[in-house]
């Protein structure tokens, strides 16, 4: 084995070799790197992002339903 070579893990296919020299590194092949885009598109991998309040207030609603704005009432 060329010691100089860099063992790599293909993340697609788990075959161990030097895949980083490839055009398609770290991914052994061109079809295990799609295999491992289709799956990024496909949603196997998702990011799970922690759930911020902007994200609730879309569905929360208004708190006051069918009164005025109380900055607003007054005015007239
Ligand atoms: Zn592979």
């Amino acid at each position: 084995m060329d010691p100089r070579a860099t063992q790599v893990t293909c993340p697609t296919c788990k075959k161990t070799g030097d895949w980083l020299a490839t055009p398609w590194g770290p991914f052994c092949s061109k079809r295990c790197k799609l295999i491992d885009l289709g799956k990024w598109l496909g949603g196997e991998h998702v990011i799970s992002e922690p759930l911020r309040a902007e994200h609730l207030e879309k569905y929360a609603g208004p708190p006051t339903n069918g009164h005025s704005d109380p900055s607003k009432a007054g005015d007239n």
